[in-house]
């Protein structure tokens, strides 16, 4: 912990007068609960509360290593946030929260998605949200965001434009463009058949998704996720069994943690062990195993990865248009 402590010391572009590093954090606390029939659970109390309770912890300890979390990247679970703010970790720096973008914009989209099956809207206006205005809508947002971003203006300047550019997304999508920019308008999209004046109460909800969105264009711009704590969660998920065994008991839940912390750092915990306890490295057999394993990891992304190119392109090997002959009808 020191030496990570030393590390984003190191690294933050933020220090306060009395030398310490304001840095962003992710807490995304987790604990080990199990139950059987009797509901056994390895923990008094509920297990958010425990989660809360360990987070506001770490962040007054935080100052031991000489560093502040000033902001938290939090996932729209508000409870752990005002907890933090009550227990006022320090005394004349107000954490800030800043919403995770992906959940965000995973939010956005499903909202967007939903009102497909939204009785309170018309059909005729329903068939006007298809899929491909589903993902213009998504993609407008990224396209801003990042517009947005690269500009070299005041942060408080690129929050108020981006709130604007999200306002307007719905609009520009359905085709009127009258309060478009130029930056994401292109004059071919202006022929577009205006439709806004026929969907009003799509338009209200799509009008309503997107001011719920805006409203968070602050964390927008910041464009910080929670990915690195939900990888750690899983390799932590891994190291205790997951649910199927009771590793929970005594000590061998924290050891546990401890193992996937370094094998998720390292991505080699049997050589990293072996070297911190006997200070020897392992043998080549442990060497090769481990690499072994990584190169396996890594193919089997890649090919994940392929795969899923071959779905989106259309192989004129394939699929129905292989199957017409090329002769001609007579
Ligand atoms: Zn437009």
């Amino acid at each position: 912990m020191k030496a990570a402590a030393v590390e984003e010391t190191d690294k933050a572009t933020e220090i306060t007068k009395n030398g310490k590093a304001l840095i962003t954090v992710t807490a995304d606390a987790r604990w080990s609960k199990r139950s059987y029939k009797n509901n056994y659970s390895s923990l008094a109390g509920s297990s958010s509360s425990m989660e809360q309770a360990a987070i506001v912890e770490g962040f007054k300890k935080s100052e031991e290593y000489n560093l502040i979390y000033s902001k938290l990247i939090a996932d729209g679970d508000s409870s752990t946030y005002k907890n933090i703010l009550e227990s006022r970790p320090y005394p004349n720096i107000i954490v800030q929260k800043i919403e995770c973008s992906n959940h965000l914009m995973r939010n956005f989209n499903g909202k967007n998605i939903m009102l497909c099956k939204d009785k309170s809207i018309p059909l005729n206006q329903q068939k006007l949200l298809n899929s491909e205005r589903i993902n213009r809508l998504r993609i407008a947002v990224r396209a801003a965001v990042r517009f947005r971003r690269a500009q070299n203006y005041l942060f408080t300047e690129k929050v108020k434009n981006l709130h604007k550019d999200i306002m307007n997304i719905p609009k520009h999508v359905f085709g009127d463009h009258s309060d478009c920019e130029d930056y994401y308008c292109s004059p071919e999209k202006k022929l577009e058949i205006d439709n806004v004046p026929n969907i009003r109460e799509l338009m209200a909800s799509l009008i309503s998704n997107a001011s719920a969105l805006a409203y968070h264009a602050q964390s927008l711009i910041y464009k910080l996720n929670k990915n690195r704590a939900e990888q750690l969660n899983s390799v932590i998920a891994k190291y205790v069994g997951g649910k199927r065994i009771n590793y929970a008991l005594k000590n061998s839940y924290a050891l546990r943690c401890y193992a996937a912390v370094v094998a998720f750092n390292t991505g080699t915990p049997i050589y990293t062990l072996y070297k911190t306890i006997s200070k020897k490295s392992p043998s080549a057999a442990v060497k090769k195993l481990e690499d072994c394993k990584r190169k396996a990891n890594n193919k089997r992304k890649l090919w994940k990865a392929k795969r899923r190119l071959n779905f989106v392109k259309e192989n004129i090997d394939y699929g129905e248009s292989c199957q017409k002959p090329d002769m001609t009808n007579d």
